[in-house]
């Protein structure tokens, strides 16, 4: 399940940060963005359990559900452009 909500969201990262102006894609950024996102998604899914991991299968499927990783996402690109742990270039 772990893998399955992380692999969702680094696409839609990989998407967005492209489309973003002005935002580092560091490795250290990159981490940092994928860390928020997935602490903030993950208590939505019950996840360990096999119906758990059914469930998130199919929810990641939908695209009302990307559409919502897609807002948190850009949210996190932006939190983190704003105030990166390394100086600015
Ligand atoms: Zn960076």
């Amino acid at each position: 399940m772990k893998n399955l909500l992380e692999g969702t969201v680094k696409g839609i990262y990989d998407e967005l940060i492209a489309k973003t102006p002005g935002a580092c894609n560091c490795a250290t950024c990159e981490t940092d963005v994928l860390a928020y996102v997935l602490n903030k998604t993950k208590p939505r899914y019950s996840g360990g359990t096999d119906t758990g991991m059914a469930l998130l299968a199919l929810d990641l499927q939908k695209d009302q559900t990307r559409a919502q990783l897609a807002v948190v996402v850009l949210d996190a690109i932006q939190r983190i452009a704003s105030n990166p742990r390394h100086p600015p270039r």
